[in-house]
């Protein structure tokens, strides 16, 4: 069998993976203010101008045991390919969030995370703190990446992580023209630090749950080289692996788009 297929049977055999109406309901839930009730610290939502809800998520539904996870800053010659061998081997899907930079470098790296039945996001170009920058400067960071993805893969990416997580609710109106939702998360392993594996397993033990989106990078040669080891650990703890829009859905897709 080929991974994609693998990967679509094992989407078909999750409930509301393939947005039914029950998981478009719960996503519903999740995005929508409830009225007389405070928004989930979790997931909340900005208006734009267009009256158009754009979500900011922390983390997916919280029922199953199904997580999300992902890797920032890539693609990166060895370090993303062994990353890619680690979820194979596993049979897991997991969401790369790139750089623009890295992607007009490594084209033929995005196609392979792709074919292998990955999801990816846009990260920015070259990694500045959008929160700092001017509306211009943030479009044009946004759309030369969604557009050297496209080009290398044919396909847009759904959803925007904002590289420190920073992104103003007052700029959610850019990410909205490209209908792009802004991917946050809810576990960060800080890898970066080069911690160390148990460290990290200690984060990950301490705060993965249901839902949770976990943050890592595929640039780094002690992620990539502990990569199995975390994957296991989840594994042992029974948790099922999905893409970030194959547990919440597509950002807009509960809301009636004007094209
Ligand atoms: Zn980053």
């Amino acid at each position: 069998m080929k991974r994609r297929d693998f990967f679509k049977k094992v989407a078909l055999a999750i409930p509301g993976f393939a947005m039914g109406i029950s998981l478009k309901n719960v996503f519903a839930q999740l995005t929508q203010p409830v009225k007389n009730q405070a928004v989930s610290p979790s997931l909340k939502t900005t208006k734009n101008p267009l009256d158009i809800e754009v979500p900011f998520v922390h983390n997916g539904p919280g029922f199953g045991r199904r997580i999300a996870v992902t890797f920032d800053d890539g693609p990166a010659p060895i370090c993303t390919e062994m990353v890619l061998k680690a979820l194979e081997s596993r049979k897991i899907p997991a969401t790369f969030f790139m750089l623009g930079e890295h992607v007009k470098t490594y084209p033929s790296l995005v196609r392979e995370v792709h074919a292998a039945g990955h999801e990816i996001g846009n990260h920015t170009f070259n990694h500045p703190q959008l929160s700092k920058l001017p509306d211009a400067q943030v479009e044009q960071q946004i759309r030369i990446t969604q557009d050297l993805i496209v080009d290398a893969i044919g396909n847009r990416p759904l959803w925007l992580r904002p590289p420190y997580g920073s992104f103003r609710r007052s700029q959610a109106h850019i990410a909205y023209k490209f209908k792009l939702g802004i991917a946050l998360w809810n576990v960060d392993t800080r890898d970066w630090t080069k911690p160390g594996i148990q460290k990290i397993l200690e984060i990950i033990e301490k705060e993965t749950r249901p839902g949770s989106i976990i943050l890592m990078h595929d640039i780094h040669r002690e992620t990539a080289q502990n990569v199995g080891r975390i994957l296991d650990f989840l594994l042992e703890k029974e948790y099922e692996f999905s893409t970030l829009t194959g547990f919440i859905g597509e950002p807009y897709t509960h809301q009636a788009v004007p094209s």
